[in-house]
């Protein structure tokens, strides 16, 4: 039955391109599927959807993010599953709902759990394939060692174990609050106490590393995840960026990851890649607001990290395969990491888990035929361990009463100091995004039927998922490694 089914959806794989033209009756992408592609799965950390040119940043320049933009395709309704770093890279590498594999929320380097052995994360998909697998940056899913990524699907592993801010000279430390950071290689110690100038290197060495991989890889197909820990502060840049943006320390940063772009792109155009690998961007929650001139931008959306207003959970996001994903299009349906799992496993090819994913294929949204459509009936935002605070369908987005965080009204943070959040009654609410995508006007009582289906979605997800808000507990939700 598995041999069956592989053979089905390698044929599907094959003939994507005229499944698009059988469903739409317009043109399908411009070649044909050749092979399997390589992928590229660049994930910053922290950075907001206004922060890239391609998406109305001016302050700075992004010309390599901007590049990959032209060349492929930009997702404007993109979303991280929960807006806090942890859940939403247990999201990004495993199809699912952070809650659903018992990790909501952030790690600390004391945490005893992390990501289970009995999940599957990307790089075990792609694995499935005999891709090789590497990673650069902030893995974040468990400091242990069962937790690392050499034993999640990855051969390589250079980086941090969690976030660069979980340390003891962060502005912001009590004193005895945080252990020394370990800078990682595999599963060993590099470097056991991360100091301020190593902390200037990183986002250079990580883009080393990714180059490294793909020159050493270029014979394979491979998988490379690069994840920056920048822009999160505590911000530090390289001196080839130092005051370069004009526009502060903040600006810097963004500039030195667009460069680290630049490298990985100019690494596949040297190799003669380029045609043969997808290029995925994007950030794993929006801005943190409370740091004033060390955060970033929403553009357009309402408030940042750490909330589920759109500032917090929708991302910039850039996918460039040339020849299979329209040139300098753009794609407005709603899409979010959870579905990157089912969609990769689609390209490649490989078997899904056996337990159950979040996520659906949305191969149609990448490919670009008009018309094409979202297969989700809804996406869920969860926060605060299990709290369901918002459900969103189509264009309407309905949150339900709890207490987010503002800076409105409040003393801005400065230089690497935070300011302080205030607490902000949300009121049961429903906005139109399409109309509204600052979330501005409640229209609840104006679209009674709207209301009515979104809190029936939420009662299938309380019901699977549980929901604190309501006291209803998960019956499918999976532990954390612990
Ligand atoms: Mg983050």
């Amino acid at each position: 039955m598995r041999l069956i089914t592989n053979l089905l959806r390698q044929t599907a794989l094959l003939s994507t391109p005229l499944l698009c033209i059988a469903q739409t009756g317009l043109a399908a992408p411009e070649k044909p599927q050749a092979s399997p592609p390589n992928v590229v799965l660049i994930f910053t950390d922290d950075q907001g959807y206004g922060d890239v040119g391609a998406f109305g940043a001016t302050a700075f320049p992004t010309p390599n993010l901007d590049r990959l933009a032209r060349e492929g395709r930009r997702f404007t309704d993109f979303h991280v599953a929960q807006a806090v770093c942890s859940a939403s890279r247990a999201a990004l590498l495993t199809g699912c709902y952070p809650n659903r594999i018992g990790l909501p929320g952030a790690l600390g380097p004391n945490s005893k759990n992390g990501i289970s052995s009995s999940e599957t994360t990307l790089a075990q998909m792609f694995k499935q394939k005999g891709y090789a697998t590497g990673m650069a940056g902030k893995w974040h899913l468990g400091s242990k060692p069962q937790f690392l990524p050499t034993r999640h699907g990855f051969d390589e592993f250079f980086g941090l174990p969690y976030s660069s801010d979980m340390w003891p000279l962060h502005p912001e430390a009590k004193p005895g609050s945080y252990p020394p950071i370990p800078l990682l290689e595999g599963d060993r110690v590099f470097k056991p106490d991360l100091t301020p100038a190593d902390q200037e290197q990183l986002t250079t060495q990580f883009a080393q590393r990714a180059v490294k991989f793909i020159d050493k890889n270029k014979g394979n197909p491979f998988f490379f995840y690069l994840a920056p820990n920048a822009p999160h502060v505590p911000l530090y840049v390289s001196e080839k960026f130092k005051d370069k943006s004009g526009a502060g320390l903040y600006g810097d940063v963004i500039m030195e990851i667009d460069w680290a772009v630049g490298e990985v792109l100019e690494a596949l155009k040297r190799n003669n890649l380029e045609d043969n690998t997808l290029v995925i961007f994007t950030s794993d929650n929006g801005p943190w607001l409370s740091y004033g001139n060390h955060a970033g931008s929403a553009g357009p959306f309402r408030e940042g990290k750490g909330t589920n207003f759109e500032g917090g959970h929708r991302e910039p996001c850039i996918m460039r395969w040339p020849g299979h994903l329209p040139a300098n299009s753009i794609c407005k349906e709603p899409l979010m990491t959870i579905d990157l799992f089912p969609t990769l496993a689609r390209l490649i090819g490989a078997e899904l888990p056996t337990h159950k994913i979040d996520g659906l294929d949305v191969w149609p949204l990448l490919a670009g035929p008009p018309g094409a459509r979202n297969p989700h009936e809804a996406y869920y935002f969860y926060y605060n361990q299990n709290d369901l605070q918002a459900v969103r369908s189509g264009d309407w987005k309905l949150f339900f009463t709890h207490t987010a965080r503002t800076m409105n009204g409040q003393e801005p943070g400065r230089d690497g100091r935070p300011g302080k959040y205030r607490p902000l009654p949300v009121a049961a609410s429903l906005y139109n995004l399409a109309t509204d995508p600052g979330e501005t006007q409640d229209v609840s009582a104006q679209q009674p039927e709207a209301l009515k289906r979104l809190e029936e979605l939420a009662e299938t997800i309380r019901a699977d998922l549980g929901d604190d808000l309501t006291n209803r507990p998960p019956t499918g939700a999976r532990p954390p490694g612990m």
